[in-house]
């Protein structure tokens, strides 16, 4: 249904099919995952986009063959880029 895997717009991880998150209404939200997204609005409106990078890297470091280290510096080049933290203020 979605296709190729996706990134999550907010945490940087791969979203799998079955866990995007929800829009006010009800369908499931093309962009985030549940665990960042649901119901149309942000799990932890405030947390700094580093605090998510450490905890997507220590994610990324059980799921994978990837040192938190090596984890740590490709998301701090990728969160700029997702849309939620791209934001020109
Ligand atoms: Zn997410």
């Amino acid at each position: 249904m979605w296709g190729a895997s996706e990134i999550c717009q907010s945490c940087g991880l791969v979203v799998e099919d079955d866990k995007y998150g929800t829009n006010p209404d009800g369908t499931f939200s093309e962009d985030y995952c549940s665990e960042c997204y649901e119901e149309g609005e942000f799990n932890e409106p405030t947390i700094q986009m580093e605090e998510l990078i450490e905890r997507s890297a220590r994610k990324m470091c059980e799921d994978g063959n990837i040192s938190e280290e090596d984890a740590k510096r490709k998301l701090d080049k990728a969160f700029p880029r997702l849309k939620r933290w791209n934001d020109t203020w």
